[in-house]
């Protein structure tokens, strides 16, 4: 799902510049905007996208295109193209987090059915033992009447 190892394969990848010799993080590099570089030069571009640590994956770029002026300014005929895959993106996400939802709910009423049947074991033993501890009762009782 997530963009890994700095792979330049993504939906967004035409509209920035990956610096290569800068990493944001363990995986990816610096992304900066082309749209603030056509509208503010390579500089003021750069030192943006350091503050905003942009890296070369769709979510982070995502967020900085929804609201850069410079790139609405450079590709007007891109904009829907970027809120459509944003949009679709978060619901991914949701979808996603839905569904693990889902199965941590099922996980959990699985461990309530569990829960339920130990104790039912363990109250079934109870009565086992007061029934015999009744038992060797009455049987005394018996044998020393006899
Ligand atoms: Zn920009």
């Amino acid at each position: 799902m997530s963009n890994r190892g700095g792979k330049p394969s993504h939906c967004f990848n035409e509209f920035v510049h990956i610096k290569k010799d800068v990493k944001i993080n363990q995986s990816n590099y610096l992304a900066v905007c082309r749209g603030c570089i056509t509208v503010k030069g390579w500089t003021w571009a750069e030192t943006e996208a350091r503050k905003i640590n942009m890296s070369n994956t769709v979510p982070s770029i995502g967020k900085h295109l929804s609201v850069c002026e410079n790139f609405k300014t450079t590709y007007p005929d891109k904009v829907e193209h970027v809120k459509e895959n944003v949009e679709a993106r978060k619901q991914r996400t949701a979808e996603l987090r839905t569904a693990n939802n889902l199965k941590k709910q099922y996980q959990r009423s699985e461990r309530t059915v569990y829960l339920i049947y130990y104790s039912y074991f363990y109250i079934f033993i109870f009565y086992i033992f007061i029934y015999l501890f009744f038992i060797t009762m009455v049987l005394n009782i018996t044998f020393d009447l006899l």
